[in-house]
Parts: C-alpha cells; sequence; structure tokens
C-alpha cells in the first residue's frame, strides 16, 4: 500500500529507518533487531541504499524478507546519482514483484574517487528526475523524497533548496522524510516556509537520537546538520565525566524530548533513524509509542 495512504490510519505514527548490514553473518541479529522493535507498531520501516554500490542489493533482499516474513510496509531508499535508467528499471521490477510499494527517491552522493560524468552523459542529475522517471513507470508507487530543513550543503540559499523540493513534489513524491536535526525550531521554520511556498504535502520530521559522540561528529560532518553548541557541550561534559554511558543516556534524554515536543505540536508522526540500535530505541520510545 502506498504509504501516504496509511497516515491517516494511526496519527500520530513511528516509521523506523534501518540500514543493512554490510556482512550477511550479522544479519540474524539485524532481524531479531527488527523483530523487537515491530512490537511498536511502526506504519512504515525504511532501509538505506548504499549510493557506492556496496549494499544495494542488501536493500532489496531486506526489504523482500521485513515484507515478506515480518508482514511490515518497507520502503527502500533508491539513489540515482551514477545510475543507468536500466538499473533502475530492474532495481523497480525485483521491488514490486515482491511487492514493495514504497521508495525513498533519492540522488545520493556522488563517490568521490569516480570521474566526474557530465550531465549530458548521465540518466539522471536530481531526485526529482528519479521521482519522474518512477511515475511514469510505476504511476501506482508511493514515493517518499528527502528534505532539509537547515538546507542542502550544496544548495546555494535556502530558497533554492526549497524551490528543488518543491519539483520533486510537482514530480510525484508523495510526501518528505527530513534531515536530521536538533533544534525543533528549524523543523517548523522549514514546514513554515514551505507551506508559505505552496507545498501542501505531508512533512515527516527525522530524529536521530545521539548514542555516541564519534558516531554523531562523524554523521554531522556528513551531511551538514548543526548541533546546538550548549547541547554538544553538555554532551562533552557527560563524557568527560561518566564516559559513553553517560553521553546515550544524555542524548536519549535529548531525542525524547524532541519527539515530545513534535507531537505536542502536532506533527503527522516521527522517523526515527535507529541506528539498528533495538534495545536503545525501545527505551527511547516507552510511554510515547
Ligand atoms: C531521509 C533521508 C534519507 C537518506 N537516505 C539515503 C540513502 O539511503 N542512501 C544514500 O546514499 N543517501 C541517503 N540520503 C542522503 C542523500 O542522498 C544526500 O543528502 C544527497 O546529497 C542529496 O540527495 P537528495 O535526494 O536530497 O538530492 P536532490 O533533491 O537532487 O538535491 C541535491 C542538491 O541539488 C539541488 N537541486 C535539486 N534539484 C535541483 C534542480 N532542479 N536545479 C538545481 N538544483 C537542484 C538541491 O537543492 C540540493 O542541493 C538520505 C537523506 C535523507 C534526508
Amino acid at each position: 500500500m502506498r504509504i501516504v495512504e496509511l497516515f491517516e490510519r494511526d496519527k500520530p505514527f513511528i516509521s523506523l529507518e534501518f540500514f543493512p548490514p554490510k556482512e550477511q553473518v550479522d544479519w540474524p541479529v539485524f532481524f531479531r533487531s527488527v523483530e523487537k522493535l515491530r512490537s511498536i507498531n511502526p506504519l512504515f520501516v525504511s532501509v538505506t541504499y548504499g549510493a557506492g554500490g556496496s549494499t544495494q542489493s542488501h536493500t532489496l533482499d531486506i526489504v523482500t524478507r521485513l515484507k515478506r516474513d515480518l508482514s511490515l510496509e518497507p520502503m527502500a531508499h533508491l539513489t540515482c546519482v551514477g545510475a543507468t535508467e536500466a538499473g533502475i528499471l530492474a532495481f523497480l521490477k525485483e521491488l514490486r514483484s515482491v511487492g514493495v510499494d514504497n521508495i525513498l527517491a533519492l540522488r545520493g552522493d556522488p563517490p568521490q574517487d569516480q570521474p566526474v560524468v557530465t550531465s549530458a552523459e548521465r540518466d539522471f542529475t536530481y531526485a526529482s528526475d528519479l521521482v519522474s522517471f518512477v511515475r511514469k513507470r510505476y504511476p501506482e508507487m508511493g514515493i517518499g523524497v528527502a528534505g532539509y530543513p537547515e538546507g542542502h550543503p550544496e544548495a546555494s540559499c535556502l530558497e533554492a533548496d526549497l524551490d528543488a523540493l518543491r519539483i520533486k513534489l510537482d514530480a510525484g513524491g508523495d510526501f518528505v522524510v527530513t534531515q536530521l536535526f536538533f533544534d525543533n525550531g528549524h523543523y517548523w521554520d522549514f514546514v513554515g516556509r514551505a507551506r508559505a511556498a505552496g507545498v501542501k504535502k505531508p512533512i515527516i520530521p527525522g530524529i536521530m537520537p545521539i548514542f555516541s559522540l564519534k558516531v554523531i561528529r562523524k554523521v554531522l560532518s556528513l551531511c551538514g546538520a548543526s548541533i546546538p553548541a550548549d547541547l554538544m557541550a553538555e554532551l562533552e561534559e557527560s563524557n568527560r565525566l561518566g564516559g559513553a554511558d553517560a553521553v546515550q543516556a544524555l542524548g536519549m534524554e535529548y531525542a525524547r524530548g524532541q519527539i515530545k515536543g513534535l507531537l505536542e505540536k502536532g506533527v503527522p508522526g516521527i522517523h526515527l533513524y535507529t541506528l539498528n540500535r533495538d534495545e536503545a530505541c525501545l527505551r527511547l520510545l516507552e510511554g510515547i509509542f
């Protein structure tokens, strides 16, 4: 079923994002994790897609099993950077053959170690090209797209980034999942600007709990989102006084506060970047979902 049609069913909803473990030997543990998280009744679960090519078939295998064995509603992330129309069609065909109805259509990030391909040589330049392509070939499919409350790092300004979002939605995107943010004000500002620009489709906030200082520093360096200076200072102080456990406790408390604040102000749902951490996510959501 198209995910956007499920939004009205559970309000507010929780959805969960996973990444495919690189090694197949780790898959049994991964599926046990997902199974534990199934107890909170996610509206849908999404599985990331490696733009570098390392885990693309894993995404397909995993969404297949989530649908078939765990009866979850999966959304496969799909990137188009460096992809050919034939490759994308083959992937979509496989998804449809196993009954996966939804994708998150992304551009992805070009691998830095590969030669630059000119726009005349490539089949897809932006995520909007992928959205148009999928909408034309598989009009019945559900399509989510990415949105950036603080702007995408390559965008010249927030307005240009919002234009890019509108193009993706006008091309057939059903809803937006946002990049992580640590200040709910960024999300509300983004929603306000999008609505003022005529965007009417749902914008689902993406929340990433801080489980480790090392991981969050890496994530922030890659995605261009910011962290409030006082939160970072508190995390560093927790690390100094209580080590990794204290950082995780503070990170989880902060994420609970963010989630509660968003729900109080009426978001349609929360998309949780689980980092495949079942126990921590269950504790984080206890009493909320
Ligand atoms: C929720 C979420 C999930 C993600 N999952 C994955 C994943 O599974 N795998 C992965 O590799 N990456 C993933 N990413 C990261 C994503 O691939 C990168 O952020 C990438 O740099 C941009 O992808 P996009 O789909 O937003 O690109 P686009 O929407 O194409 O935007 C890319 C840049 O181009 C600009 N732009 C877009 N259209 C136009 C236009 N018509 N004219 C001029 N400029 C334009 C935008 O402003 C932006 O700066 C995810 C990001 C988010 C927020």
